[in-house]
């Protein structure tokens, strides 16, 4: 159980950051949501995690990231989830989305985690669990910055793996292949332009070409390995890159 448990989900008003969250609520943590998303529906998402405490907070501003850890309080559980994709060559890739790129997918992990390693070394318990990707381990072409921030992750979170390695708290990714979410659907008109191809295309030739399962992971089956991450008997893992890809890196 993750009762007295306080988990900061970042990007979690969606996709897989939102079953992370649920999975953790169901668990008995205490959930603070992150994320962008109609008021409306944040609402509705606050009162089914229990009244959580939600920040809109763009993750790309550093002052805005600092308020929102000094307002969050300590947080025993760290999830850096929220990301974004841009598929373009690399010829044509705008300087702009490169930068909001590494800026979201990878330095927010590195403001959010400087900010919350006092208090869980402090308490001598903690779990970092950053969001990366197959395409951490590997790549497909066109997606330069997002391929690029997720190898990025992968080093940062050996490296503070080894530095809290004797504190009680553990560092590791989590690394998806595609699971369907609104993040995926968004790329699909885009790769279509990039290679040539329809939609139909897109999802049988190009993404589930990469899972030799042939099918989509599923955004509660992240959830679960992320709470797995969160038990005690997890203690030892740290530094690790978890796949839950269908396969796609063992090929
Ligand atoms: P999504 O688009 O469904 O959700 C993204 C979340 O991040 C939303 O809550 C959104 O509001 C939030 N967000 C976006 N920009 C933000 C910003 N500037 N500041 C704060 N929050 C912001 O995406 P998803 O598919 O659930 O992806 C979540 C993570 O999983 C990302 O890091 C992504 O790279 C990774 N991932 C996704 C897949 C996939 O197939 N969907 C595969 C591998 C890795």
């Amino acid at each position: 159980s993750l009762s007295g448990k306080r988990a900061l989900v970042t990007g979690s008003t969606s996709g897989i950051g939102l079953a992370v969250a649920r999975a953790m609520h169901a668990e008995g943590a205490e959930v603070i949501l992150n994320g962008f998303g109609e008021d409306k529906a944040i609402a509705a998402l606050r009162e089914e995690m229990g009244g959580a405490t939600h920040f809109d907070t763009d993750l790309t501003d550093v002052a805005a990231v600092e308020a929102m850890m000094a307002d969050a309080g300590p947080v025993d559980i760290l999830v850096n989830n929220a990301g974004m994709q841009h598929v373009s060559a690399v010829e044509d890739f705008p300087t702009d989305k490169w930068n909001l790129i590494i800026a979201l997918n990878l330095t927010a992990a590195f403001h959010t985690t400087r900010l919350a390693v006092p208090s869980m070394k402090e308490k001598g318990w903690g779990r970092i669990i950053n969001t990366a990707s197959a395409h951490s381990k590997t790549a497909s072409p066109f997606k330069s910055a997002y391929n690029a921030s997720k190898h990025g992750i992968d080093g940062f979170t050996k490296t503070i793996a080894l530095e809290l390695a004797q504190t009680g708290v553990t560092a590791n990714c989590i690394s998806p292949g595609y699971v369907w979410t609104p993040l995926i659907e968004g790329q699909i008109p885009d790769t279509m332009t990039a290679r040539g191809l329809s939609r139909e295309e897109v999802i049988n030739d190009v993404l589930l070409a990469k899972q030799p399962t042939k099918k989509f992971v599923q955004p509660n089956e992240i959830g679960a390995l992320a709470v797995f991450l969160c038990r005690e008997e997890a203690g030892n893992v740290t530094g690790a890159n978890w796949s839950i890809d269908g396969g796609w890196t063992a090929e």
